[in-house]
């Protein structure tokens, strides 16, 4: 998996100070931005969380660049709708050799290494028949509709590819690229870095968070499980590995 913070709002941590100290002070941005120190700006963006007043949180976002995930994985990440996404296309994209991720439970056990690594080639060939069978069928229409032979071609492809792909399985490799503001990632890094989010999109979560902590450690130093910042809401669902998870996420 690879993860990459591409870019974020510059000065995150003073743009939330900023905007929210003006909700309660009498002057404007300029004498407000006067005023700042670091330490303020700690203790501020600290008790506005506190107090849950988050709408300022949005003024500042994040982007990310994720590549090697599966499918399954990008399938929970688009379920946070207040985010905004550009994810690699199979429609347009023709897969010669589609690359798969193994889960690591399949992938210790030769036995059902090979079970899952035969299904992958079974796909494939399945996808590249579909494309052939597809593909003359509608290049013989596009060229008995008077489309010219590198049209018809092009159009015949794109055509077969997007239905063909219908084959490919949820552990399909895909890239996006995606922006979260604060007050979502909040959401996203509460509900993915908890033990009971899959495997996958809990290590994308996690490593997002390791890099966040790198530009804004004001802003995410309580960031991760819930339970890094209090008792564990998941009741008969908890881990119960309160004590390592705090401590995984405070050495982040
Ligand atoms: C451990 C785990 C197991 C899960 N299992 C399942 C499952 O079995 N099946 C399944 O379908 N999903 C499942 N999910 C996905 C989950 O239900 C959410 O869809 C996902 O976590 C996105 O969260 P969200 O809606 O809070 O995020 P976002 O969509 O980013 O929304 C953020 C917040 O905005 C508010 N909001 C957004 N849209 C609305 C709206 N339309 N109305 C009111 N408020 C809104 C809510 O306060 C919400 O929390 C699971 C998630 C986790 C972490």
């Amino acid at each position: 998996m690879k993860v990459k913070l591409l870019s974020y709002t510059p000065e995150p941590e003073k743009v939330i100070s900023m905007a929210a100290k003006l909700c309660y002070s009498a002057v404007g941005v300029d004498d407000i931005e006067k005023n700042l120190t670091d330490e303020s700006i700690d203790k501020f963006l600290n008790m506005l969380i506190n107090i849950g007043h988050e709408s300022p949180l949005e003024h500042v976002s994040f982007t990310f660049a994720v590549e090697e995930i599966s499918r399954a994985c990008s399938h929970q990440i688009v379920r946070h709708r207040i985010a905004s996404y550009s994810q690699q296309s199979q429609r347009y994209v023709k897969l010669n050799q589609f690359e798969y991720i193994i889960p690591q439970e399949i992938n210790e056990i030769e036995e059902a290494r090979e079970v899952f690594i035969d299904a992958m080639k079974k796909d494939q060939e399945t996808y590249d028949k579909l494309v052939d069978i597809l593909f003359e069928k509608h290049y013989n229409n596009l060229i008995k509709s008077g489309k010219n032979e590198k049209e018809a071609k092009r159009d015949a492809e794109k055509k077969a590819i997007e239905d063909a792909r219908y084959v490919f399985p949820n552990a399909c490799e895909t890239k996006m690229v995606f922006t979260m503001n604060t007050r979502s990632l909040y959401n996203f890094l509460d509900h993915r870095c908890c033990e009971r989010a899959q495997w996958e999109i809990r290590e994308l979560a996690t490593e997002m968070l390791r890099q966040l902590k790198q530009v804004a450690p004001i802003l995410f130093k309580n960031s991760g499980p819930n339970c890094v910042k209090g008792p564990c809401p998941e009741g008969k669902m908890t881990c119960g590995e309160i004590v390592s998870i705090r401590e995984k996420f405070k050495n982040l």
